[in-house]
């Protein structure tokens, strides 16, 4: 019985990875010094799961940036714009596709990001044109391989498959569609699967998550012929085709007719296609499945009965050699080590007992398959044992149940979730209270987290800065931004964030029924980790969150602060949820919870409030049929938290990503006064789907980036929302940026925000002009 892994987390158990690659880019460390960072994860990575007793210990799984971006440069996917970087070697022109290159009098912009399936994982999307060729361009693939047979460690390389990698990505231009690129992008594969097998590897995994969702016949066509052909471009191989997040639904039967030696299955995710395919005439007598119980996804300990269960009914079928024991998806998503979390006052040992983080789940994979092995065995039965009492303890836990809470939820009416007034005519009476300006600017939150933010918020935790002293320098940070938004004549200001660690774990740290690790990074994009929190139980406020940073920003000026609040799924999506009950009962929870909080600002004069709720679209399930029931819950939730308010009062809501086609029936009953969204990317592309819906509220299309560093000129600008002004009327726009500021300097802010404001300020002469 194989135990497999699908992917191990690449940052590094203390973020090795993040920190090497930031000093980095800031000149700081030597390409060397990076590249043997890198090299220094993947052996501690590999050493681990050897000792752990995976079998199939994955390969190329690590990654500088993304794993896509790494597919793109492996089969030389690079867009033209980065021609002139090829010279430069392989990672300055890696990192400038990821990251954008303004150097050396050049000014290349980045590639887009967008979330890996409902994930909070960013990958950098692949750009595709009609003539697009496609080269073996990088040998990472062979060179990760090769490195960890050097070391003795026999790996099973992971590779995207083509119809994945294609599906994910976008035409650039007009007149084909990227699955018929299959044909030119075949031979790279081929030659990829024949240096592995002549380097000596004997498993490949090949990650096809594109079959979680539903795809066209053709797009099935393209994935019979890559596999259909695998065994006779490289016949020593034995493929295990990877799918997770979902079922493999409507394609199962192609993917049962495939040639490949191993299926994997996310049993988590999807527990009946168990039955579907042990069920399946189709189904082939030598394949081996590889069963995903462990969850990649969330931080619970394993339920050993629930998985022995799964692992006794596909060998009683199949015969031990033809189970794989392994984990839901890659643990890219969870998080390193529990055994980091040392600190009960951070997270108390009667939760901890209750998790399992990517090295315990690890554990959990050898252990089920031993269990399963021997079950007579005295000491795993003993692991057993206590596993259920784990289990059993955690049900019957006093921590988890509020019945206060619970009635709440059960009271929440249709009145509790709807605007007084429709939009038209909350406008009217929102323009006189707030008095704005054509084309108002604003940002989306937080102004840059700089090292001495971070730097005092850590002395605070460490008990080397008082409460008092860090309180003073929070309200220093936060006048300071407020003086210099005043100064460059920004509308509607924000208090900027310093407080907050994250938009997520600030609230959940102070909120009931959330836990929170020290240790628990999950990698989000590039450099940049999350540290989710852990909701283990009924969710509810104790005190005011936001209330006195809120006010004391709008002690400081006489222009409007917007409030800054984390909407209920994004803190939901964001967090690792509660296994026990649905999501949707969880998220009402949180939703009431920020309702008080809404109310309480408007209370305190607040008259802009914002709930960004940049989350909405990652929790989409990934198949259509399921988009309804999680829509209706979500949006009801989002209501929820904002409906308690006046008609004067402005709600906002923010969102951070690419696509609104499919969902902008339910991006407008959420009913957001304005809605300000990421879009400079796309060269406002975004809005054509706001245009042909006529959406009636206000909206604020991103007009840079804030992934990268790059500071955008003003004419840039205008001419973006002058693009923005041909599809959405303009009393209907506003100016901002795609997104928080925090991960960015000062410097490029500052300069940004300026030319922003300047931007504005042309559009509304220009606007004058006409009328
Ligand atoms: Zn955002």
């Amino acid at each position: 019985m194989l135990k497999n892994n699908l992917g191990y987390p690449r940052i590094g158990d203390r973020r090795e990875l993040k920190k090497a690659s930031e000093l980095f880019w800031a000149g700081k460390l030597s390409l060397d010094e990076l590249v043997t960072a890198g090299k220094n994860i993947r052996l501690q990575n590999w050493k681990t799961q050897k000792e752990a007793g995976i079998d199939l210990i994955p390969s190329n799984d690590f990654s500088f940036y993304d794993q896509v971006l790494d597919m793109a440069l492996t089969v030389g996917a690079i867009p033209d714009r980065y021609e002139s970087l090829k010279s430069k070697g392989e990672m300055e022109l890696y990192f400038a596709m990821a990251r954008g290159y303004q150097k050396d009098g050049l000014d290349i912009t980045a590639m887009e990001m967008t979330k890996w399936f409902d994930t909070n994982y960013h990958y950098i999307v692949p750009e595709f044109v009609k003539n697009q060729s496609f080269e073996l361009y990088s040998t990472k693939i062979v060179d990760e391989f090769n490195e960890a047979k050097l070391q003795g460690i026999e790996t099973k390389p992971v590779i995207i498959g083509p119809a994945t990698f294609l599906l994910l990505g976008k035409e650039k231009e007009a007149g084909f569609h990227r699955i018929d690129l299959l044909k030119k992008l075949l031979p790279v594969y081929w030659s990829i699967l024949k240096q592995l097998a002549d380097a000596g590897a004997k498993w490949v995994q090949i990650d096809e998550p594109i079959l979680a969702t539903d795809l066209s016949g053709i797009e099935l066509n393209a994935i019979k012929e890559f596999y259909g052909k695998i065994a006779l471009e490289a016949p020593e191989l034995n493929i295990l085709l990877a799918n997770y997040f979902d079922c493999y639904g409507n394609n199962l039967e192609t993917v049962l007719s495939l040639p490949v030696q191993a299926l994997h299955l996310d049993l988590v995710r999807c527990p009946s296609q168990l039955q579907d395919i042990l069920g399946s005439l189709n189904l082939s007598s030598d394949l081996k499945l590889s069963l995903g119980v462990v969850d990649g996804r969330n931080i619970w300990k394993n339920d050993f009965d629930k998985s022995l269960e799964f692992i006794s009914r596909a060998k009683n079928q199949l015969g031990e050699e033809r189970v794989m024991i392994a984990s839901s998806c890659s643990l890219l998503h969870s998080p390193c080590d529990l055994e980091l979390e040392q600190n009960e006052s951070k997270l108390s040992a009667e939760i901890k007992d209750w998790l399992a983080f990517a090295r315990q789940k690890l554990e959990e994979i050898a252990l089920l398959a031993h269990l399963s092995q021997n079950p007579e065995d005295k000491v795993l039965q003993a692991k057993l044992q206590d596993n259920q009492t784990s289990h059993a303890r955690r049900q019957a836990s006093t921590l988890i149940h509020n019945q206060a809470v619970k009635q709440r939820v059960a009271d929440v009416s249709k009145s509790d979730i709807q605007r007084g007034l429709d939009f038209k005519q909350r406008k009217v009476v929102q323009q006189e209270t707030l008095n704005l300006p054509h084309f108002p600017t604003t940002t989306i939150g937080s102004f840059p987290q700089t090292s001495e933010v971070r730097k005092a918020r850590l002395q605070n935790k460490k008990g080397e800065l008082s409460n008092s002293d860090y309180h003073d320098f929070l309200e220093r940070h936060t006048a300071l931004a407020i003086r210099w938004q005043e100064e460059i004549g920004l509308d509607v200001l924000v208090h900027g964030e310093f407080e907050r660690n994250d938009m997520v774990e600030y609230f959940g740290e102070q909120l009931d029924g959330f836990a929170f690790t020290q240790f628990g990074w999950v990698q989000s994009y590039g450099s940049r980790c999350v540290k989710p929190p852990i909701i283990y139980g009924d969710v509810s406020r104790p005190n005011p969150m936001t209330l006195e940073w809120t006010k004391y920003a709008q002690s400081l000026t006489e222009k409007h602060v917007k409030g800054m609040l984390t909407g209920p799924v994004t803190i939901l999506q964001w967090s690792f949820v509660r296994n026990d009950q649905p999501r949707s009962a969880t998220c009402n929870q949180i939703a009431l919870a920020i309702r008080d909080e809404v109310i309480d600002l408007e209370a305190a004069g607040i008259k802009i409030i914002q709930v960004d709720e940049p989350a909405i679209r990652e929790g989409l399930p990934l198949r259509r049929a399921d988009w309804i029931d999680y829509l209706d819950w979500a949006i009801d939730a989002f209501k929820l938290a904002t409906s308690g308010v006046e008609h004067s009062t402005q709600i906002h809501t923010h969102m951070c990503y690419s696509e609104f086609n499919d969902i902008i029936d339910s991006i407008a009953r959420m009913d957001a006064d304005v809605i300000t969204i990421e879009c400079s990317r796309s060269q406002m592309e975004l809005l054509d789907a706001f245009a042909e819906f006529n959406y009636p509220n206000e909206i604020g299309p991103g007009v840079y980036d804030i992934h990268s560093p790059r500071v955008p000129s003003r004419e840039e600008m205008v001419d973006l929302l002058t693009k923005a002004m041909k599809v959405i009327p303009e009393d209907q726009l506003w100016v901002n940026p795609d997104c928080g500021l925090k991960t960015r300097g000062w410097e490029e802010t500052k300069q940004a925000l300026i030319e922003m404001v300047g931007a504005a300020h042309d559009l509304r002469e220009k606007v004058s002009v006409y009328q």
